[in-house]
Formats: structure tokens, sequence, C-alpha cells
């Protein structure tokens, strides 16, 4: 599976322009998208899977445009919107059974089947006969990944899953993705929480008010980040000058004053030790620091 994009730009008709020639390739296994509220994540995951026509710009799916072929798309294709909710009185089973006929799977019993191999990998067997609006927030969002897993998609797009859960729900709903991903699948993962990315996303990308600002494997964001973080001890005279000059990723009150974490294209002008930055010091760095110092530059 290939995924190409290319010149993406959309642009609301109230002139909100939520992507900005957007350039991305990936391929089969983990793609995560990350960014804060409003940098484009929802806008770029409808286009993809067809709800929506970017201003110009195209996707192509292994050399097929999509909005040219939309019919074959969507049936490779398995989507967990943000907003997803249950206005329905169905019982758990009974919901996916539903999803499953949508998706095309018309004998009753291959399909209930599935129904039960799915609730089983999602962690919801003991509670398929519970109705799914009772399910608890992390449960609901399971399901939510099983109706999108129903009917054997090629292609899974899930937006911003785990916004919202606690953190050990969080944890099981990524490791419920990570096993996806071990099979011959590219699953698309929007997230604003760093920590959602991990080295089970082969590829990745930044996005910020629009731009795509990083795209790459998540190492290679880390790596970019080599000798760009420090730590620093300060008193609380020099806390304040460095505060104004740095980004500051994190601040630790000690006996001196502070322990202050910087991210910093070039050696600070205060006594610091070099950092091996992690991936949210990698986040910061181009998120923050480095969209900011290209802009005004
Ligand atoms: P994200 O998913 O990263 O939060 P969105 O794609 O939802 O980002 O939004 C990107 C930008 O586009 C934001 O500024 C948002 O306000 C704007 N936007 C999203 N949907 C619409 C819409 N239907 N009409 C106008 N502006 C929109």
């Amino acid at each position: 599976m290939k995924i190409e994009i290319t010149g993406l730009n959309q642009i609301y008709p109230n002139g909100n322009h939520a992507l900005k020639d957007i350039n991305i390739e990936f391929g089969t296994g983990m793609f995560g998208l990350l960014g804060p509220n409003g940098a484009g994540k929802s806008s770029l995951m409808r286009i993809i899977v067809t709800l929506m026509k970017p201003t110009s710009g195209q996707v192509l799916v292994n050399g097929m445009d999509i909005q040219k072929h939309r019919k074959e798309l969507r049936k490779m294709l398995g989507y967990l919107p943000q907003d997803f909710r249950f206005f329905t009185s169905l019982k758990t089973w009974e919901f996916l059974d539903y999803s499953g006929s949508l998706a095309g799977l018309k004998n009753r019993r291959e399909r209930l089947t599935e129904v039960d191999r799915l609730l089983d990998q999602v962690g919801l067997l003991e509670v398929r006969d519970r109705q799914a609006n009772r399910l608890s927030g992390g449960m609901k969002r399971r399901l939510g990944i099983a109706q999108a897993l129903i009917g054997n998609p090629k292609i899974i797009v899930v937006d911003e899953p785990t916004t919202g859960l606690d953190p050990d729900e969080r944890i099981r709903f990524r490791n419920i993705l990570s096993q996806l991903s071990q099979h011959d699948v590219t699953i698309i993962l929007s997230t604003h929480i760093v920590g959602d990315i991990s080295s089970t996303c082969q590829g990745m990308a930044l996005l910020n008010k629009g731009e795509l600002v990083f795209s790459g494997s998540p190492e290679n964001l880390v790596k970019n980040a080599e000798g760009h973080v420090f730590r620093l001890i300060l008193n609380p005279y020099d806390y304040e000058i460095v505060k104004e000059k740095y980004n500051v990723i994190s601040t630790i009150p000690v006996e001196a004053g502070w322990e202050v974490q910087i991210v910093s294209d070039e050696v600070p002008e205060f006594p610091s030790e070099s950092l091996i930055p992690n991936i949210e010091h990698a986040y910061v760095y181009f998120m923050e620091h480095k969209l900011h110092a290209d802009i005004t530059e």
C-alpha cells in the first residue's frame, strides 16, 4: 500500500486556509499525524476518507486518485471519526453487526463470527450484550475501532481516538493499534498527544497551522533535535533572562534556583549540559522553536 499526498490545499468557504501545500508519502504500517488543535489534522483525514474534496492537490492510493475512485477506496477503508457517537439503543454486538452489514458482509453467520472475533480483539466480548450507549468512554472508543475494522479494511483512519481517555485506556487503545499494524494494513492515526506517537509508527508527520513541519520516522524526528536540547541550573535572576530568550520545556525547583530544560539552535550563553532528546523535546523543537525561528528568519 502506498499513499501519496501532493500539493494539498484546503480553504474553507469562510477563508480558513486549513491545509497549505501538503506533500507526504507513506506506506504499510502505522503512520502518526501529530499537531495541536486547529493544525488541520481532521481536514486532512476527511479528505483522505473522501468525505471532503480538497481545494487543490491530490491523494493517490496505490497510484489511484481517490477523488476519481471513491467507491473502490471506500471498500478498502475503515474510519473512526473524531466525534464518533452512538445515537442508538442497540446492544454492543448488534451495533457491530449492523456496521458489518453496512460494510457489505452479507452472510449472517460469517458476519456474527466476525463480530465476536472483533469484540474479542478489542476486549469487549464480555459486554457484548450491553447497550452500546451505556458503555464507558474507553469502551465506546474501542467499539468505534471495531466498527472501523469490520470488513477487513486495508486502510484504517482514526481521528484523535485517545482524546479524553484515561491513561489505562489510552495504553490499551494504542496496543490495539500497534497489534493491527503488524498486519498488512495502513493505519493513519491523528493525535495531539505526543505520547501516542511511538516507535510503532513507521512514519509520522507534524502539522502546525495547516503547514507540514516535519515528515519522516519518529527516530528521525528525534535525531534532528540532537544537539538542541540543554539542561541548565540557574539562579532566579538568570532564570528570568533564559525564560525570555529560549523555549523552556521544563522547570524544576532546586536549591540553587531552577533546573530548566530548553531547546535552542545554539549552545546557550549560560553553563549548560547537552541532553539526549526524547520525542517530547523533538516535538517542542520542531513545533515551537523551529517553526517560529523559520518564520522570523
Ligand atoms: P485539527 O483536527 O488539527 O484540530 P481541523 O482540520 O479541525 O484541525 O481544523 C483546521 C482549521 O480549519 C482550524 O482553523 C479550524 O477552525 C478550521 N476549520 C475546520 N473545519 C472548518 C469548517 N467546516 N469551516 C471553516 N473552518 C474550518
